[in-house]
């Protein structure tokens, strides 16, 4: 998040020279509150100046008080204050009070205390500006926003948005990518939507490698700097089969139109290269208010794909957003239309949503629509559930382990056709479950031997969530144990199979008595040393 330095009188601290503030009444500000971190600074109070204080003006190169005496150097080591912690805190831009002797950053007030203004800046601004800090006073706080916006975006996308304009067409940025900027988040990819139809596109983007990925669909592919791009024209969706798919899209020149199709208000927001904002439909009120939203008739958006019922709950997951209470109403109405989604489509979602921040309170609300694509697990108490889920680390594993609990967790893992491993872990926590952890050295050790490293560590946050403790005494012996290389393994001993073939043991008498071996050193039983194990199975063989 970036971080902006500010006035702090901006920010409705009472710092000013008459005991006041000057804060900001602006949505600006509540953007520039929602995506960057504010660092406020006092020049005239930093610099040693008291509140109240007599108002002060620059005259020539002096800063004169109306009691005559001169606060210049006052002024100077505020501004030195300011840009110090600018430094300290990587500050590229700075929102300053106008007009004020310190913070002014095009006007100041002329020297006479007559309440004259002459073009200018104040001593700090002046400073910070010379250092390479961008200045912005709370006139021009859009120009601030913009500004930070657009420093959000990658240059090849730019210069794929300049390349549409230049030829004439519109090109957005356009959903998630522009929630996440207005959020203060680092986009994960960036969606152009334009107003060019495909062959158009195709058309602008001559000199480059364009991949015409899902023309039908509008996209094409356009390969800038390496990166695979892609760019779709305005469409709107025709009618929908089986809560998936559309039957045919209608490519629009209309940029309304194509935000209108969207899923969520918060997703239907689009922004220009320069950070301009295009929100027709309330979605960064949504976010200031964190709250999903559909655009349009929920039950139409979720009928159309009802995927958009999992995305809602993963959202509402992941980001800790409320659902507006129609969206809501209508993923009850319509989570029957989950069944048409296809399996892969459905993990997809469920795997970001379980492993979310509020994945508990969605489990507790919702817990009929996990329901409805995985019916065994009405056996369990959501409550229950929803608080072994409240109480675990944000861990697909683990979360999925705690929805399966007492269920034939194989077989629904594989009708919802997730990787081998997260099938392989979760049965290893549930297959284990009832382990009573003992927080003794050898128990810890003969269950590193029996889990492995990973999956000991996975296994007890799994034990945290459903046994309600910390175990954390189990935690640091298993740390301290790996730490110190103690044995715990069949490798870790001071012979080996080749030794035990020496000695006259064959084929699978070999294993088992390595196991034997490790347990009588895990049990310190014998020393982990080569001669007495020598010593010990040339006896055992005799
Ligand atoms: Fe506001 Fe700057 Fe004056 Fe402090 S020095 S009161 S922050 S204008």
């Amino acid at each position: 998040m970036d971080k902006i330095l500010i006035s702090k009188c901006l920010t409705g601290e009472n710092v000013k020279y008459n005991g006041g503030n000057n804060l900001i009444k602006s949505p600006f500000f509540d953007r520039l509150k929602r995506c960057c971190s504010l660092v406020p600074v006092c020049p005239e109070v930093d610099g040693g100046l008291s509140v109240p204080r007599p108002a002060s003006e620059i005259c020539g190169k002096k800063v004169i008080n109306t009691k005559g005496e001169d606060v210049t150097a006052f002024f100077e080591k505020g501004a030195y204050c300011a840009l110090e912690t600018a430094k300290e805190n990587n500050i590229k831009y700075a929102l300053l009070k106008e007009r004020s002797p310190s913070c002014g950053t095009l006007q100041i007030y002329d020297g006479s205390f007559g309440g004259k203004v002459i073009d200018g800046m104040g001593v700090t601004g002046k400073l910070l500006s010379s250092y390479g800090i961008k200045v912005y006073n709370e006139e021009k706080i859009d120009l601030l926003c913009k500004d930070i916006f657009k420093s959000k975006i990658p240059k090849n996308i730019i210069t794929i948005l300049s390349t549409l304009k230049s030829k004439g067409y519109e090109g957005y940025l356009v959903g998630g990518c522009v929630r996440d900027i207005l959020m203060g988040n680092v986009p994960y990819d960036y969606d152009i939507t334009t107003n060019a139809t495909p062959e158009e596109t195709i058309e602008c983007f001559a000199d480059y490698t364009v991949i015409p990925t899902g023309i039908k669909h509008g996209t094409v592919t356009v390969v800038s700097d390496g990166k695979n791009i892609e760019i779709t024209t305005y469409r709107i969706d025709g009618d929908y089969k089986d809560s998936r798919h559309p039957e045919a899209v209608k490519f629009t020149r209309n940029l309304e139109n194509d935000l209108s199709r969207r899923d969520f208000s918060m997703n239907a927001m689009a922004m220009d290269k320069d950070g301009n904002i295009v929100d027709i439909f309330g979605g960064e009120q949504a976010i200031n208010e964190k709250t999903i939203s559909c655009v349009g008739n929920p039950d139409t958006r979720f009928k159309e794909d009802a995927l958009r019922i999992l995305r809602c709950l993963r959202f509402s997951s992941t980001l800790c957003f409320d659902i507006e209470r129609k969206t809501e109403e209508s993923i009850f109405k319509n989570m029957h239309l989950i069944k048409n989604l296809s399996a892969e489509r459905i993990f997809s979602e469920v795997s970001k949503l379980v492993s979310g921040k509020d994945a508990w309170k969605i489990t507790e609300r919702f817990y009929d629509v996990f329901c409805e694509f995985i019916p065994e697990i009405k056996v369990n108490n959501p409550k229950e559930i929803s608080k072994k889920i409240k109480n675990s680390k944000d861990d697909l594993y683990i979360r999925l382990a705690i929805f399966l609990e007492n269920t034939d967790s194989d077989k629904i893992l594989k009708r919802l056709k997730t990787d081998k491993n997260t099938a392989k872990t979760v049965k290893m926590l549930l297959e284990n479950k009832d382990i009573a952890i003992k927080e003794e050295k050898k128990d810890i050790k003969f269950l590193l031997k029996k889990l492995g490293d990973k999956d000991f560590f996975a296994f007890l946050d799994f034990k945290c969530a459903i046994d309600k403790k910390d175990y954390d005494k189990a935690k640091s012996m298993a740390k301290e144990i790996l730490k110190r290389k103690e044995p715990y393994r069949v490798c870790d001993l001071e012979i080996n199979g080749k030794d035990l073939l020496n000695a006259g043991y064959k084929n699978e008498e070999i294993s088992k008595k390595l196991n034997e071996l490790i347990d009588m050193v895990i049990e310190e039983k014998i020393e982990n040393d080569r001669k007495k194990l020598s010593e010990l199975i040339k006896k055992t063989s005799e």
